[in-house]
């Protein structure tokens, strides 16, 4: 932004084309410091689809969004809107952020919410949970208040996989906790069976074997792994050697 001192001794911000102070719209950016005379020259006008106000395209922010945590491809909507109509949440009440990989990903497929709040409030989606569930089950995921109320209230905070999912990287499941019914009563057992894991230094992971599981009561697995194959203190990781070689120090 080029500027100039005023007779108050104010700086304003002038067009780095033609010169002229710029007075800023109420939502036009200044790209490339110039004024909208001088971009017109070499922008289009597009339309905001939020607001319908005709703008530069450059004032205007395409929607592209993961249309589920798992897809790798971005989608456009086709649709693009200004910075008011984003910062007032137009055009965006379908997707929402993820804390985790930092990507906007449509916020339900009408049956399934894509996201879980962690830590009070950040959005994280399904895959970034699940990754960092199969890289060192609930200890991993680096919220103290999920873990506890595991381990402490025994509440079944765990999701689906795809069948074999968990075998196929190592997981088994506990004695006693293979697709069985759990219902409100179980909870202290639950509780016991995944903080005695916890203690022992192995990884756990709540796998819902049926959807009822959210009314309730459902079918639920615990799965474990045979020894400590995870890092307790670092940052999730799909290494699991990687808090270890930072002098993480292996739980006993
Ligand atoms: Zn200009
Ligand atoms: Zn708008
Ligand atoms: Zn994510």
């Amino acid at each position: 932004m080029n500027e100039q001192l005023t007779f108050t001794g104010d700086t304003v911000a002038t067009c780095g084309g033609c010169g002229d102070v710029l007075t800023r719209g109420t939502y036009e950016r200044y790209d490339g410091d110039r004024c909208r005379e001088c971009r017109a020259a070499t922008e289009n006008e597009a339309t905001c689809d939020g607001c319908d106000k005709v703008l530069l395209e450059g004032d205007l922010y395409p929607e592209a969004y993961f249309f589920s945590p798992w897809d790798d491809d971005v989608s456009s909507t086709g649709l693009a809107y200004c910075q008011p109509c984003l910062d007032s949440g137009g055009g965006d009440d379908d997707t929402f952020y993820c804390d985790g990989c930092g990507r906007d990903i449509s916020t339900d497929n009408g049956r399934m919410t894509h996201y879980r709040i962690f830590n009070d409030g950040e959005q994280v989606c399904l895959k970034c949970i699940m990754d960092s569930l199969l890289a060192g089950g609930v200890s991993n995921l680096d919220d103290e208040d999920i873990l506890a109320s595991v381990i402490d209230d025994g509440k079944p905070w765990g999701m689906f996989f795809d069948r074999g999912q968990l075998e196929a990287e190592g997981w088994t499941t506990e004695e006693g906790w293979t697709n069985k019914l759990f219902n409100d009563y179980d909870a202290d057992k639950l509780a016991s069976k995944c903080k005695a894991l916890y203690e022992a230094g192995r990884p756990f992971i709540i796998a819902y074997e049926s959807l009822s599981i959210t009314g309730g009561e459902g079918y639920i697995s615990v799965y474990s792994k045979p020894e400590h194959a995870l890092n307790w203190y670092g940052p999730p990781t799909n290494n699991p050697t990687d808090a270890w070689d930072a002098g993480v120090e292996r739980p006993s």
